[in-house]
């Protein structure tokens, strides 16, 4: 199958859990997952029509990015933009590169890092908009903020000058079954729900991978990151995370 025809059939998909969840299809955007592929593929992923990307590691899409410059450097309002945001781990001494080469970050995770984006990101004058990536289960390889701690980082994140908060992200335990992160998805969505009114920016819900992604749209996903069902099975030496 082509990069066209799974991005096809991934619409489909999303299509069909809207009308099950009786949402409208325009509200979920597909976010194509190109960690560990080549620039190349972001291309013919964008020559299908795709404009919005993830990448998880500053350095790898540091590589990829003078492939991708002309189309980087397009203006806000071209319909060509190709949009990408950064989904992985962010290290603070990458913070400066990371507001530089990415149009959103969306694993702010710590008010430290989040410092050194703002003071980043108005040193260059742009706004940045940012996800906060949450950790709802125990697993010690997971990244992302405690719940019960979110709040406090929120009010803080709202104090600083050029960060933009757009919304909540999370990565529920692995499974090759979907059903397994319904109830994470679920209390991610309650999460924003509850902290909403303090916080109105508070909207995005990105959750959801090519396992699982229906199920994400049903609890409410208003972003599904999609890297598998489109790109094809990454080497098994590739970081899932
Ligand atoms: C790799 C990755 C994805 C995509 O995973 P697939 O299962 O290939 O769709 C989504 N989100 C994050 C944070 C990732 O690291």
């Amino acid at each position: 199958m082509s990069i066209a025809e799974n991005l096809e059939r991934v619409h489909d998909d999303i299509a069909a859990a809207c009308r099950r969840a009786d949402r409208r299809p325009e509200d979920v955007q597909l976010m194509a997952v190109s960690k560990v592929h080549p620039a190349e593929t972001l291309l013919e992923a964008h020559a299908a029509g795709q404009r919005l990307f993830g990448e998880n590691r500053v350095q790898e899409f540091a590589a990829k990015l003078n492939r991708l410059h002309l189309l980087d450097s397009a203006g806000k309002d071209d319909p060509h933009r190709l949009e990408v945001h950064l989904i992985g781990p962010l290290q603070s001494n990458k913070t400066a590169k990371a507001a530089e080469f990415f149009q959103s970050i969306d694993t702010v995770d710590s008010l430290k890092t989040a410092q050194r984006l703002s003071a980043a990101a108005t040193s260059t004058g742009k706004l940045l908009p940012i996800l906060v990536e949450v950790k709802l289960s125990h697993e010690e390889s997971k990244h992302g903020i405690a719940p019960d701690l979110l709040p406090e980082l929120l009010d803080s994140i709202a104090l600083l000058p050029s960060l933009q908060l757009r919304g909540l992200m999370t990565v529920p335990p692995w499974s090759t079954e979907a059903e397994p992160a319904r109830p994470y998805f679920r209390q991610l969505r309650l999460l924003r729900d509850r902290l909403q009114p303090a916080s109105p920016t508070l909207i995005e819900l990105s959750m959801g991978m090519s396992n699982d992604f229906t199920v994400a749209i049903e609890e409410g996903s208003t972003t599904v990151r999609i890297g598998t069902a489109i790109f094809g099975r990454r080497p098994p030496s590739a970081p899932i995370a």
